[in-house]
């Protein structure tokens, strides 16, 4: 096989709370992730140039080092001795700063897409310790699904399945720094915690209406501050037939959950009408 290629879904964040910060500054979490029908598309090709040679069709992007699907091949490259010159295009659909985890689920379908080009032989565990030297939700990434992740998102259990539903997409023309959401996080006795605990209930007993009345980001309290617009996508969501709205990871996109696909499809329409410039679509999860 000289040529495959894969799809790379993207994640929403059903629950996301954040527990404390660490004295090395990073921050324990406590996230249920989902992966939805809406996916960039990676092409791998041997080729007899060496090195790695990765084209994308948006030209903003870089294609070097700073690229996490660059980062992740080299790292495979290197540590099984690969000779020659792996050609990667990388088609993204997936909206770039989103909070829908674009660039991990990028490098996590390249290194499933070298094990199986490359024949390297190793398993879904050992890519995901690979991954996680590059960023915290690689190993989700490769895992794909429904999962809770703990610590500081490299801790992964499979959750059940979420329950049937139709995701309507959201994403302003807004950019929110990560890094600058978390450093704004409060944690005091006043931070509102979600009760990730309780979504997983409703889960379990397959309670789409339960699961949609706990829906919490604590992340929210930082970013909806600066770009109100995330909280009018919510309330459009929400007063045309949504279940229930949130933003996802530090945002700016926000979904909704919906039990039926006409009323989806109409509070599309209805995002489309705001008075501010947004990326609307409608799409389901992916299992
Ligand atoms: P998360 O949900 O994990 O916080 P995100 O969806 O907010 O991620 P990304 O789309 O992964 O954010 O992009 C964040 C930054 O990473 C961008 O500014 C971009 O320059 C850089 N980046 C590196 N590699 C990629 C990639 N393959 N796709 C998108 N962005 C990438």
């Amino acid at each position: 096989m000289d040529s495959t290629w894969i799809n790379a879904p993207a994640k929403i964040n059903i629950g996301l709370d954040v527990l404390r910060r660490r004295e090395d500054g990073y921050h324990e979490v406590k996230m249920i992730m989902q992966s939805i029908r809406l996916f960039d598309r990676l092409t791998l090709t041997k080729s007899d140039t060496p090195g790695i040679h990765l084209s994308t069709n948006l030209h903003f992007l870089p294609v070097d080092q700073d690229n996490l699907v660059y980062r992740s091949a080299q790292l495979l490259m290197d540590e099984f001795q690969i000779s020659g010159g792996l050609d990667i295009q990388l088609d993204k659909r997936i909206p770039v700063a989103a909070g829908m985890a674009g660039g991990s689920t990028d490098a996590a379908s390249c290194m499933l897409a070298m094990n199986d080009l490359y024949d390297l032989g190793l398993s879904k565990k050992q890519l995901m310790k690979r991954g996680v030297k590059l960023g915290a939700d690689i190993p989700y990434c490769i895992l794909k699904g429904t999962a809770l992740s703990e610590g500081i998102g490299e801790k992964l259990s499979t959750l059940p399945q979420t329950p049937d539903c139709y995701i309507l997409i959201a994403k302003p023309g807004i950019h929110v720094s990560t890094r600058l959401v978390y450093s704004n996080l409060v944690l005091d006795e006043n931070t509102p915690h979600p009760d990730i605990d309780r979504m997983i209930t409703a889960m379990k007993h397959k309670d789409l209406r339960d699961l949609c009345a706990h829906l919490g980001n604590i992340l929210e309290t930082v970013t909806i501050p600066f770009h109100p617009e995330i909280d009018e996508i919510k309330k459009c969501m929400l007063e045309h037939g949504a279940l229930g709205s949130l933003m996802s990871g530090s945002g700016p996109t926000v979904f909704g959950i919906f039990d039926d696909p006409d009323r989806a499809k109409y509070a599309k329409e209805k995002c489309r009408e705001l008075p501010f410039k947004c990326f609307v679509f409608t799409t389901d999860l992916y299992r």
